[in-house]
């Protein structure tokens, strides 16, 4: 799965010249225990600034970073300005890096931090933007909202369309001269439509020019970095809500944006200028919190299919809304085979009835949290209708079988058997 001797990554990411596996590099790699007294985990660098040694050292870290000096030497950036860099930041990204095998890793503050300062970094006014639907709300909003001030056009297509229709929609809508990104968010929320990224990033490669690449950027926050890789489907960037399962504890905000080196370096840049950087003890956590993400995500995911497994036999649940339920020989299935190492851990399910059942549904848990977000170690419970898609125009959802008999569920590491018995009494 991962190549050994990528070009960006740091010493100790082999063993014998062969990569390490993500599990492995997260408890070390990128931090020197030597520059820190030999502290065995990474001190948290709460400080604003870095003395430099001599007046040329911060003579030439300045113009490494302003990029006014070819960097040939290949040097690291030395520290100067935690809005420029920071120990915790920096190994946290590279560590970010290792899971998507892209070049680089930028976090930032927010998931919507991470969206919008990419999303600012490759439009122009005159662009258009092809989306899929639907998409996580403030995304949405951005997008129709705010971009379209700047000129921006928007254009959202059902995330489920293949190559040929995709490739119809974009031509009959004569975008071919005007498209700069396609962005994608698989899978959908709250229906957990899987997306082909491969279908998309072909129609991207399609109609790029030489002198106009169109970008494929990737929401990954539902099934990745663990159970999928967009990257390896052909997109050129990938972003997170680390909010959600790389934070896994519900205790921090914060966003992730991964890819190729020229492509983050672009987004690095407009960072720095937006000012959009996390603080020290933001990143800390999440160095800390990726030392269990393979093994948080697993366990969920093992949660969600014991409890796919009894909402799909109960007389009370109508439909379930799951990724690796999809029928074989069905189109959607066929991407998960493609696209996915498992089925993750959001689980929808349309109960009988509609929005009254979902609420006393709803008030009567007692394990599950009624609370929006999802990836943390517990177990939530929320309805999409009412709460985190009450934005969402009524004809669209329709269109996505978004009704108010939906329920959406974030399972945690709990046990299953106590997470099947709440259910069991909430639903009766
Ligand atoms: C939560 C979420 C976001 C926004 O992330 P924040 O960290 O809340 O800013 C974006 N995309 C998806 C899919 C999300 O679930």
């Amino acid at each position: 799965m991962i190549k050994s001797s990528h070009p960006h990554r740091k010493p100790g990411y082999e063993l014998n010249g062969v990569a390490l596996k993500p599990e492995t590099l997260m408890m070390g790699y990128g931090y020197k225990p030597k520059l820190s007294e030999g502290a065995l985990k990474c001190p948290i660098f709460q400080t604003s600034t870095f003395v430099f040694n001599t007046a040329e050292d911060g003579k030439e870290f300045f113009s490494i970073a302003y990029g006014k000096k070819e960097n040939t030497e290949k040097k690291e950036l030395g520290l100067i300005y935690s809005r420029i860099n920071n120990p915790d930041l920096e190994i946290l990204e590279d560590r970010l890096a290792v899971w998507d095998d892209a070049d680089m890793s930028a976090v930032f503050p927010s998931g919507m931090a991470a969206i919008t300062t990419m999303m600012l970094e490759f439009l122009r006014p005159g662009d258009t933007l092809l989306f899929s639907q639907p998409l996580y709300g403030g995304t949405h909003h951005f997008i129709e909202k705010v971009l379209i001030q700047y000129g921006i056009k928007a254009y959202g297509i059902r995330g489920g369309c293949n190559y040929n229709e995709i490739k119809k929609i974009i031509e009959e809508n004569k975008m071919q001269e005007t498209l700069a990104m396609i962005y994608l968010e698989s899978p959908a929320n709250p229906t957990n439509e899987l997306i082909d990224i491969e279908a998309f990033a072909e129609i991207a490669k399609y109609f790029s020019k030489p002198n106009k690449k169109i970008i494929t950027a990737v929401d990954n926050t539902f099934l990745g970095p663990v159970f999928q890789q967009p990257i390896k489907h052909g997109a050129d960037l990938v972003l997170y809500s680390a909010t959600k399962f790389i934070g896994g504890h519900s205790d921090l905000i914060a966003g992730v944006c991964s890819g190729e080196k020229n492509l983050m370096i672009r987004v690095k840049t407009l960072r720095t200028f937006l000012g959009s950087v996390p603080d020290a003890w933001t990143s800390w956590l999440m160095l800390r919190s990726l030392e269990t993400l393979k093994i948080r995500m697993k366990t969920q995911c093992e949660n969600a299919k014991k409890v796919t497994s009894f909402l799909c036999t109960h007389p009370r649940v109508e439909k379930v809304y799951y990724p690796s339920l999809h029928q074989e020989g069905s189109e959607q299935h066929d991407i998960y085979k493609r696209h996915c190492q498992d089925s993750g851990s959001m689980i929808s399910f349309d109960v009988k009835g509609g929005e009254k059942e979902a609420f006393k549904f709803l008030n009567s848990l007692k394990v599950f949290h009624l609370a929006v977000s999802l990836g943390g170690t517990e177990s939530l419970a929320e309805h999409p209708y009412t709460m985190t898609h009450t934005d969402v125009p009524d004809d669209e959802k329709k269109l996505y079988h978004l009704t108010d008999k939906m329920v959406r569920l974030s399972i945690g590491i709990e046990d299953a058997d106590d997470l099947i018995r709440d259910l069991t009494q909430a639903l009766s």
